[in-house]
């Protein structure tokens, strides 16, 4: 087990194309830490600088307090596992675990050991002797965490592992990895671009933009209190409702100037954006005796209906709103609705996108 500290990583690409900025990262003893953001925000190239398979640029990266810079991957005490798994074909899956341990010519008892024990955790005992081609997508990636777990790492590094399964595997091997890594107690580094899945697994959530860090925290914490638009926007499906707000007279008003009924809001700024997540929305009594403190009469567009709930979106003036309400709604498009939030399910972002 390990710590895995990253202090003011940058990566600039030969080219010149600065994918990672200034990164600076502290992961505790046995954490999963999972970075996510959308493609290209710099994640793969991060997690690659941490193997040992991408050179840094400035900055150091530390395992267990050693750094680590300069030692190559199968220095580093580390275990990857990939989204394409990287099985050999032509071996059996206890050849494909066996194998890291053979070239480090590990003891054959010793290797046998391991190899049986990953496999009972890993319920693969029964098909240690077949070839990955006669495995399912789900058996192959557990191959896969298996040939990480025989080598017991001090960190595992995960890179998108899951997005070659169906939507309903990938839920499975979620927990499975997730229930993995707290028995194992191994410090491991998840990258993934599906926010759903970054949120179930992680300890440690971080939100990647364009090479920057924009939020570090757990993840229902990121999700109560995005630090920026970008993250309230990313985190969460359907995502945060975004209204552009502008000062008004006494009180704030939607840009287009749509009136913001309920108690209302002020703002000390000209404009700013307001963020009302879609479960946070409820329906406003229309003599205002409910309480609320921002009001919008919205006319319905269209319904959503999902089975548990039901996503109804609406225009508030020419601001799209996303609702979500619970089971079935009797809401009909071209309904007009008011609906509403209290000032605790309320967040304000500056013009630069930043928490106000
Ligand atoms: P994805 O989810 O699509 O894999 P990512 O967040 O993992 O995206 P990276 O693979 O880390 O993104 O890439 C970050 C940026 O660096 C991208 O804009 C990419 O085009 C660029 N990049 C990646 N590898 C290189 C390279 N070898 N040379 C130049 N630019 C690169």
């Amino acid at each position: 087990m390990a710590t895995v500290d990253l202090k003011d990583i940058r990566k600039i690409y030969p080219g010149g194309f600065e994918a990672v900025k200034k990164v600076d990262l502290a992961i505790k003893d046995g954490a999963l830490c999972v970075l996510v953001g959308p493609s290209g925000c710099g994640k793969s190239t991060l997690l690659r600088m941490i193997a040992g398979l991408e050179t840094i640029t400035e900055g150091e990266i530390l395992i267990d307090g050693r750094e680590v810079n300069e030692l190559g991957p199968a220095e580093r005490d580390i275990a990857m596992v990939f989204q394409n798994y990287a099985l050999y074909p032509h071996m059996s899956v206890y050849d494909n675990m066996a194998y890291g341990l053979r070239n480090r010519r590990m003891a054959k008892p010793e290797i046998d050991k391991r190899v049986r024990e990953a496999a009972a955790t890993l319920e693969l005992d029964h098909l240690l002797t077949r070839r990955p081609r006669e495995l399912s997508g789900g058996q192959r990636q557990r191959v896969a965490m298996g040939r990480a777990i025989v080598r017991s790492p001090k960190v595992f590094l995960f890179d998108e592992p899951l997005s070659n399964l169906d939507a309903k595997l990938r839920g499975q091997m979620r927990v499975e990895i997730k229930n993995l890594q707290r028995s194992l107690g191994v410090t491991s580094v998840y990258v993934t671009h599906d926010q759903l899945e970054a949120m179930t697994l992680a300890d440690v959530l971080v939100v990647m933009n364009a090479g920057n860090v924009e939020q570090i925290g757990a993840p229902l914490d990121i999700y109560e209190k995005p630090a920026t638009l970008f993250v309230a926007s990313f985190i969460g499906a359907p995502p945060m409702n975004l209204l552009p707000l502008k000062r008004g007279e006494g009180r704030a008003a939607l840009a287009d100037g749509t009136e913001i009924g309920g108690k209302g809001l002020s703002l000390s700024r000209e404009a700013a954006t307001l963020g009302i997540r879609p479960e946070n929305l409820v329906l406003a009594a229309a003599d205002g005796a409910d309480g609320l403190d921002a009001t919008f009469d919205i006319v319905v567009r269209a319904i959503e209906p999902v089975g548990a709930e039901s996503f109804v979106y609406g225009d508030a003036g020419k601001t799209r709103l996303v609702v979500r309400v619970a089971g079935k709604t009797i809401v009909e498009p071209g309904a007009h609705m008011r609906i509403g939030a209290s000032a605790a399910d309320l967040h304000i972002f500056d013009e630069a996108g930043k928490r106000i």
